[in-house]
């Protein structure tokens, strides 16, 4: 079966092959979807206050407002475990409405879509935050909502802000400028300059990964198990706990 977006590209499509190609197959060849827990839906409701926020508001004042009515009630086991979520993204909001009140930046849009062609292949991404630093450079955010970061984060070895970095030049014509993950629950930002990225090593790294999707070869990497959703249900789930057989969901 070949996907009816075939011949693009975007980061979730690689990094979902990187992580598992099996899960490749289940989410984009197959359409199964992953739903919702509570840190998936947590995120989430970070991800649209921050985005409603920005669009239609930027008064520190507001913040938790949006926050309540983004606040997304899907995904969580019980009422207990909703309130401990929503009471953790209150925090985080409050945080963030803090530093609010310092932010020199312009923000110029969220959720901001970009895409171009190269080769052959369409490549597409959407920014979470794209704003312009006062000294006339731009800037590009995405949001992570985790509560730790990896041993291993790198930020110069980001496929995702690489691919940002090059959409902001060629699509939306930002040649200065840096790209950033920041981490809103923990106050911390990483960022690689535009300059830095290798446009030609980042394209040809996402055709390489690219081919491979449009095979037919996904194999299970079975050590990302213990952090995928579909382990419940995956035939290939080498974690404890209870596989269910598709045909059961
Ligand atoms: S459970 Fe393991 S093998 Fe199955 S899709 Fe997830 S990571 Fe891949």
């Amino acid at each position: 079966m070949i996907p009816n977006n075939y011949h693009e590209l975007n980061y979730s499509k690689i990094a979902t092959y990187l992580f598992c190609p099996f899960l490749y197959k289940l989410k984009y060849i197959e359409g199964r979807r992953e739903g919702l827990v509570a840190v998936t839906s947590l995120g989430v409701s970070i991800h649209k206050t921050l985005e409603e926020y920005h669009t239609n508001s930027n008064d520190p004042e507001s913040l938790l407002i949006y926050y309540n009515r983004c606040f997304l009630g899907a995904g969580y086991a019980n009422a207990a475990e909703q309130m401990e979520y929503y009471l953790k993204g209150k925090r985080i909001i409050e945080d963030y409405a803090k530093r609010e009140k310092y932010r020199q930046s312009e923000i110029l849009g969220c959720e901001k879509e970009f895409q171009f062609e190269h080769n052959g292949w369409k490549f597409r991404g959407k920014i979470d935050r794209f704003e312009k630093l006062p000294d006339g450079t731009y800037h590009v955010i995405d949001y992570k909502t985790d509560a730790r970061i990896s041993d291993n984060f790198d930020v110069t070895k980001s496929l995702q802000l690489a691919l940002y970095t090059v959409g902001t030049k060629r699509a939306l014509g930002k040649t200065q400028g840096k790209a950033s993950i920041y981490f809103v629950a923990l106050n911390k930002i990483f960022s690689i300059p535009f300059d830095e990225v290798n446009e030609d090593f980042v394209l040809d790294k996402y055709i390489e990964i690219g081919e491979k999707l449009e095979g037919t070869d996904f194999p299970p990497c079975t050590k990302s198990c213990i952090q995928c959703l579909f382990r419940m249900r995956c035939p290939h789930s080498i974690h404890t706990e209870r596989y269910i057989k598709f045909n059961r969901l």
